[in-house]
C-alpha cells in the first residue's frame, strides 16, 4: 500500500476470536487507530461517567448497548484528527441498524471502506479461551450470552460485507503469528 494511502478497516468477529489483539497489532503496522467500542465503554464505565452508569449493567450482561447511543459514540471518536486518513473498527457494527449507521457515516465523510475482516474459530475454541482468560465478564452463563448475541445480530453483516465485496475471512484457530500473518496478506494491496 502507497505511503500515505491510509485504510479504513472493520474487524469482526465472536467474542474471543482474538480480533482485539489482531486490532492493536495491525493498525499499529498500518499507521491508524484502534477503535474500540467496547474499550471505550469499558473506560467509560470505569471513570463512572454519565455514559458509564448508562452502559454498566447491559455490558455486565452481555448484552449490546442501545444502537442510537453507540453510535454517537463512534460518530463523536471519529472526529478526532487521528481519525482523519483512516482508522480501524474493532467491536463496530455489531448489528444491521449498526453497520446502516455506520454507511450513512462514510457517505456523510465522503469516506468508504477498504476491509471487513472476519476472523472465526469454532465455538468450542472460544468458550475455552474465554474461560481461560477469566475477566469479569467472562463467566461462563455472560460467554454463552455474548455467543448468543453475536450468532443471533453480527452474524448478519457478514452476507452484507461479502455482498459489497469487502469481506475478508480468517480462520482464528491458528497461533496468533499466523492469524496476523494471514490478516496482513488479506489487508495488503487495496481492494
Ligand atoms: P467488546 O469488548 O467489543 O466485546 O465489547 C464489550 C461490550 O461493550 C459488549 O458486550 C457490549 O455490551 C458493548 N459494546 C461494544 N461495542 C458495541 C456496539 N458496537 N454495539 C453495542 N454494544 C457494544
Amino acid at each position: 500500500m502507497a505511503a500515505g494511502d491510509k485504510s479504513r478497516i472493520v474487524f469482526l468477529g465472536p467474542p474471543n476470536s482474538g480480533k482485539g489483539t489482531q486490532a492493536v497489532t495491525l493498525a499499529k503496522r498500518l499507521g491508524i487507530p484502534a477503535i474500540s467500542t467496547g474499550e471505550m465503554l469499558r473506560a467509560a464505565v470505569d471513570s463512572g461517567s454519565d455514559l458509564g452508569r448508562r452502559v454498566q449493567d447491559v455490558m455486565a450482561s452481555g448484552r449490546l448497548v442501545d444502537d442510537v447511543l453507540i453510535s454517537e459514540v463512534l460518530e463523536r471518536r471519529l472526529d478526532e484528527p487521528d481519525a482523519h486518513d483512516g482508522y480501524l473498527l474493532d467491536g463496530y457494527p455489531r448489528t444491521a441498524p449498526q453497520a446502516e449507521t455506520l454507511s450513512e457515516i462514510l457517505g456523510r465523510r465522503g469516506e468508504w471502506l477498504d476491509h471487513v475482516v472476519l476472523i472465526d474459530a469454532p465455538e468450542k475454541v472460544l468458550v475455552e479461551r474465554a474461560l481461560k482468560r477469566g475477566r469479569q465478564d467472562d463467566r461462563e452463563d455472560v460467554v454463552q450470552k455474548r455467543l448468543e448475541v453475536y450468532r443471533t445480530q453480527t452474524t448478519p453483516l457478514v452476507a452484507r460485507y461479502a455482498a459489497e465485496g469487502l469481506l475478508r475471512a480468517i480462520d482464528g484457530d491458528q497461533t496468533i503469528e499466523e492469524v496476523g500473518r494471514a490478516i496482513f496478506a488479506a489487508v495488503r494491496g487495496k481492494a
